[in-house]
């Protein structure tokens, strides 16, 4: 049996006229889908039982379920969603004073295996279907409102998974996400995070991407970059900067340049100069993030060489923010996630 939410509206339609229902169903039923989030034929209230049962005798709801939730000591919370064919996934919330930020996963696991990163030690197991990104969202929305008083303010596709390696059930989320016939969330309050995949950041702006867009550089030595993130064999810097330009040209963007800081690593003032170097051409602003110890044999970057890089890129007036790592006691912060931890 199908997932009710996987037939189109015109399916839907062409369903609920050949039982003999009213047009106007159309509406209620997909108000409860997308602007309530229901998950389950019980929650639709104005909806007849007899219409129920004829649903519920042709369709299903393919369930993500919330499995575990952990809260860390700063309020961060991290979530392992069970999806109905018994994969896992993780969620995390990120509350301050003003927002709460959802981090959501686009994948079960990850192909592209990045050294810091721990999902990237499970391998690839599967896509997410558009619906499971959405509950990842719905689910949080709940859980955040309990836990903060305070609905999502922000979303980013951080979580497991490259957004652009399972690109329509990404976008068809953000529309979903996005539109009045959804949760009407302002694209700017969405970033989509990606190692840098040249060809789907093109097809971004070519589709009037209104989302942000995040690139996760962290080396900007091309040959040492494939070391950390071996995908980027297959992508030259020369790419990427060009499709970046594309970007920005296309949407009018100024892109977030993501750098992880590890000891030694990365981190040096000759660093900071190879990251200057990379921006050049680019509207950027870039967000430096401290690395949490995972089984990768990377350390964090001692705050002298922080300072000295940081200075660095703002004697050239580049826009920096340091990111501080939030839930790192519940293995929720970046690069931590991975199933069951
Ligand atoms: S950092 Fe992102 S792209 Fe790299 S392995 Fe981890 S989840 Fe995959």
């Amino acid at each position: 049996m199908n997932d009710l939410r996987h037939i189109t509206s015109d399916e839907l339609a062409t369903f609920l006229v050949e039982n003999g229902e009213k047009k106007f169903r159309l509406g209620q039923i997909e108000d409860w889908l997308w602007k309530k989030g229901a998950q389950n034929f019980d929650e639709m209230r104005n909806i007849s039982t007899d219409l129920k049962k004829k649903l519920q005798g042709n369709f299903t709801f393919f369930n993500t379920q919330i499995e575990t939730m952990v809260q860390s000591q700063d309020g961060t919370a991290k979530f392992i969603f069970l999806l109905h064919d018994g994969q896992r996934i993780e969620g995390v919330l990120i509350p301050t004073e003003t927002r709460v930020t959802a981090c959501i996963s686009s994948q079960v696991g990850c192909a592209l295996r990045c050294s810091f990163c721990a999902t990237g030690t499970m391998g690839f197991i599967r896509n997410l279907h558009f619906t499971e990104i959405f509950d990842q969202f719905i689910l949080m929305n709940r859980k955040s409102q309990e836990l903060y008083n305070q609905t999502i303010t922000n979303i980013v596709y951080m979580g497991m998974g490259e957004p652009l390696m399972n690109y329509e059930n990404v976008m068809r989320s953000i529309d979903l996400l996005t539109s009045p016939k959804g949760q009407g969330l302002s694209p700017s309050r969405i970033t989509l995070s990606t190692v840098g995949i040249s060809m789907g950041i093109r097809r971004l702006a070519d589709d009037g991407f209104k989302p942000d867009l995040a690139l996760s550089l962290h080396c900007a030595d091309e040959v040492k970059r494939r070391r950390l993130m071996p995908v980027t064999e297959h992508q030259t810097f020369e790419m990427l900067q060009d499709s970046l330009q594309y970007f920005h040209q296309k949407t009018g963007k100024r892109i977030t340049i993501e750098y992880l800081l590890l000891k030694n690593w990365n981190d040096s003032v000759n660093d900071a100069k190879r990251l200057f170097h990379f921006c050049r051409p680019i509207p950027v602003k870039i967000n430096l993030i401290e690395y949490n110890s995972t089984d990768s044999g990377f350390e964090r970057s001692p705050e002298e060489h922080v300072r000295q890089f940081v200075d660095f890129l703002e004697s050239k007036n580049l826009i920096v923010n340091i990111r501080h790592s939030r839930g790192q006691d519940i293995a929720a912060a970046c690069g931590q996630l991975v199933k069951g931890k």
